[in-house]
């Protein structure tokens, strides 16, 4: 048998896809891979399983989350997969999957005004979507960031029945505790049975006697929440976190959903981005930028570096400071900061420094009288002329 293809690339989705995103992507190729829909296509039921399957995994959060962790090992159980005992076992076995093509049909068809059949059993929370705005500082080192969210979770007066405390919870009527109701129905590809969830219990097969006050009824509760989010170093505008498990309550004892952060990174107002490496600017005067020197530029984060601007510098020449840039994520490279040179030139002069401009630049036309000669004297009058004029200067 052939390798097992990844599954976010069987469903042509990135790691980081909302229950959203994998259900518009599982919907689409489910549909153009359907056995009955592609009869001359011998290849089509084998791709159909390997979308179903990749379906199954990913839609399930406790075995996406394995899945990350472990890959394909981690329903493999002769791989015993750093411990995960309980997914050791799981065998996905497509003819035998809980309601096999009636729930494709289902999904595909929209049947019973979308009622699908394992909804008696868990069901996973909603994701949550917020967006989150962060300094410039915190995007290149990283933070903890306190999030201030609503979400549905369990109601606390009932721990989640629904059922006032004290008061019994009885076998649902409708459906006699099943949670379900059957249902023939036909469709263009022949006779179908659906099953759609029993509306007197909302499939859980019990009804309460007397509904819980604080919730009525519901077994859920809407509650505002603090949670604290690592936000990892290296992160940009529109990079996308997952945090598991931190989104809504599931029904009937399903995990939760996940939270969604899209985080947007606010400008700074010396530093700019590009890529991992950073790019900052600096002023020198001119005889700094002619003479070299060694000068103290401040990293984003406080701490300083001495940066050595050699001899000649030119306006808009880039210096490189290695390393001092922006951390690659999930890795030890950094990248570096740039820093662009601007040369700036005296508005006003003293009698003195205007003395010294002024000799220098006879000296200069001397210069270049007697530049094939090269002689070694006049090299050294001209720079004691420019450290005259720095003195001046300063
Ligand atoms: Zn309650
Ligand atoms: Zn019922």
């Amino acid at each position: 048998m052939a390798t097992k293809r990844d599954y976010y690339e069987v469903l042509g989705v990135k790691r980081d896809a909302s229950s959203e995103e994998l259900k518009k992507a599982y919907r689409q190729l489910a549909k153009k891979y359907h056995p009955d829909l592609n009869k001359d296509d011998p290849g089509a039921a084998e791709k159909f399983k390997e979308v179903a399957e990749a379906y199954e995994v990913l839609s399930d959060s406790q075995k996406r989350a394995a899945y990350d962790r472990f890959g394909h090992d981690a329903f493999d159980p002769t791989k015993g997969a750093g411990g995960f005992g309980g997914f050791g076992g799981f065998d996905f076995d497509f003819d035998n999957m809980g309601g096999g093509f009636g729930d494709i049909f289902d999904l595909l068809f929209g049947t019973a005004g979308g009622a699908r059949q394992r909804r008696t059993g868990p069901q996973p929370g909603a994701d949550l979507e917020m967006k989150v705005e962060i300094s410039f500082e915190d995007a290149v080192f990283g933070t903890e960031k306190d999030l201030d969210l609503t979400r549905i979770e369990k109601c606390d007066t009932c721990n989640g029945s629904g059922a006032e405390p004290g008061s019994k919870v009885k076998t649902c009527p409708t459906c006699r505790g099943t949670g379900q109701v059957r249902n023939v129905q036909s469709t263009p590809f022949g006779r179908f049975e659906t099953v759609r969830t029993c509306s007197h219990c909302q499939g859980a097969g019990k009804v309460v006697e007397k509904p819980c006050k604080a919730c009525r009824g519901t077994g859920k509760m809407r509650k505002k929440r603090t949670i604290s989010v690592r936000i990892p170093a290296g992160i940009d505008t529109g990079s996308r976190l997952r945090i598991q498990g931190e989104g809504e309550e599931g029904l009937r004892g399903g995990p939760p959903g996940d939270l969604y952060i899209t985080v947007v990174v606010k400008p700074h107002k010396h530093f700019q981005r590009e890529g991992f490496n950073l790019i900052t600017q600096l002023d020198i005067d001119f005889v700094q930028a002619a003479l070299g020197a060694e000068i103290d530029i401040p990293l984003l984060g406080g701490a300083e570096y001495s940066l050595k601007v050699p001899e000649g510098t030119q306006p808009g020449d880039i210096l490189l400071a290695k390393g001092k840039g922006i951390p690659y994520l999930n890795s030890h490279r950094t990248g570096d900061l740039k820093v662009v040179v601007n040369v700036t030139i005296p508005k006003k002069l003293t009698k003195r420094q205007r003395e010294l401009l002024e000799n220098f630049h006879e000296q200069q036309d001397v210069n270049e009288e007697e530049d094939h000669k090269n002689n070694k004297e006049d090299k050294d009058n001209k720079k004691g002329l420019f450290d005259r004029l720095k003195d001046a200067m300063a």
